[in-house]
């Protein structure tokens, strides 16, 4: 290839020559000024290709995965991500989101051993100073004042031709995987791999009851399989019975319709006796629905929360004795309800948990590169139709499982550079 065909901008599933890296790139962008639905929020423009620091690596995205934390950043809310990294000192007025990607090392940084250009990754989204002195010692960098979520908490994430990444967040491609398929599950499966095998002793183990919500989502989809694969008795609970099949195929033992109880949201003041009689007649209820599936009067062990508000109440109150519920996020709402009762009395654990460290993300990818987890890829979207996907997400009408977003693959079922 002669310098005379190099270009400074190339179009949507157009590959630069391997290593070449152009001026400018196309990007879905989010602005200040189109905070909103995502449909809104979400917009594509030229932008300069980011320069990379000597720890970091340049990659050219095949594909992106779809999260949810992208849905917020276009809200605006509950973070203004762009005036987050401001206050800073980060120069940018603009945020590209995207934490889960498929694509090609594009340049590495001078400190960078163990990647070249031309090898194929997936990125996790977990980027902390790799420097600093307590992480060299040991801290678990997701504890770490400088640990930033990757497209969510930084500005140059997978939606987009090219990202710039931390050289540790890459991981081998599962070569069995299409780009669109591998770029689908590393987010919400290192982060249900943390909140099953993070918190000891509260780690899953076989025969443990897991209570999964959400249990067809991209979450409970990983959670389902993580705790089948360790002989745990996973038990989905969803909107709908449309998706008791696809959770048992994953390896739920049973699924619960949350439809078929109206108990949810905050918990009534403790003191009326009539109101908080009815939330418990429906968590015990809830509760039966669980020892009916399992055949026996037993309770979960893990309770594997990210709803929240709507449902942290019942959550609290299914926890056997001693167990945990370990949460990541509050979709329905933050000011979830604990009866303290139950909490200390019963001596449940409350545990909170945020995506994962790097042993953490590895070890759900060496899952999934042997073959073991099934990314659940849905649906796959065009690069403009990035906010469609996350309007979908938005509005809870998005299939089950995870969606991708095709970037730099010119077409669904490719696997490697070489086009096989
Ligand atoms: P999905 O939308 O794929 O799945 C969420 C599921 O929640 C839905 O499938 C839905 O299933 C269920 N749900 C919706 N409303 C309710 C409700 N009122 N009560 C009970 N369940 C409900 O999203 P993800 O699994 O990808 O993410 C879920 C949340 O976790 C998001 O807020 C996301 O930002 C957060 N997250 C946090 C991470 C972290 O590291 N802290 C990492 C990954 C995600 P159904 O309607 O069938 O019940």
């Amino acid at each position: 290839m002669t310098t005379e065909t190099l270009k400074d901008l190339y179009e949507i599933g157009e590959m630069p020559p391997l290593g070449h890296v152009p001026k400018k790139m196309y990007a879905q962008v989010i602005r200040q000024s189109r905070f909103g639905q995502p449909t809104q929020a979400f917009q594509v423009e030229v932008i300069d290709v980011p320069e990379i620091g000597p720890d970091d690596v340049l990659v050219y995205v095949m594909a992106a995965g779809v999260n949810y934390n992208n849905v917020w950043a276009g809200l605006g809310v509950p973070v203004d991500v762009i005036a987050a990294r401001q206050k800073e000192g980060q120069p940018w007025d603009h945020h590209i989101g995207g934490s889960d990607a498929s694509g090609i090392i594009w340049k590495v940084g001078s400190n960078v051993t163990n990647w070249k250009v031309g090898d194929e990754v997936v990125i996790h989204c977990g980027t902390w100073d790799v420097h600093a002195p307590e992480i060299k010692a040991g801290l678990d960098p997701m504890y770490h004042p400088s640990y930033r979520i990757w497209g969510y908490e930084t500005t140059w994430g997978s939606f987009a031709q090219f990202t710039k990444v931390q050289a540790h967040q890459c991981m081998p491609k599962a070569p069995h995987l299409t780009w669109e398929e591998a770029a689908a599950p590393t987010l919400v499966g290192a982060t249900a791999y943390r909140m099953l095998f993070g918190w000891p002793p509260h780690t899953v183990q076989e025969g443990d009851v897991v209570l999964v919500w959400g249990g067809a989502g991209g979450l409970g989809s990983m959670a389902i399989q993580l705790a089948a694969q360790v002989g745990a008795k996973p038990i989905a609970v969803v909107s709908s019975e449309s998706k008791y099949d696809f959770c048992k195929r994953l390896g739920a033992v049973g699924c619960i319709n949350r439809k078929a109880f109206d108990h949810w949201g905050r918990l009534p003041d403790w003191t009326d006796n009539e109101s908080m009689a009815k939330f418990t007649a429906g968590a015990r209820a809830f509760g039966k629905a669980i020892w009916d599936i399992l055949g026996e009067r037993k309770n979960p062990r893990i309770v594997f929360e990210h709803p929240g508000q709507d449902t942290v109440p019942t959550s609290i109150f299914v926890c056997d004795t001693g167990g945990m519920v370990v949460i990541c996020a509050g979709t329905t709402g933050y000011n979830a309800d604990v009866d303290l009762r139950y909490l200390w009395m019963r001596q449940k654990r409350l545990q909170g948990s945020h995506f994962a460290n790097d042993e953490q993300a590895y070890a759900f990818n060496d899952l999934v590169v042997a073959g073991k987890i099934d990314p659940c890829l849905s649906r796959v979207f065009k690069f403009e139709e990035t906010g469609l996907c996350h309007q979908l997400m938005y509005e809870n009408r998005h299939p089950d499982g995870n969606m991708a977003i095709l970037v730099g693959a010119p077409r669904e079922g490719l696997k490697t550079l070489k086009g096989a």
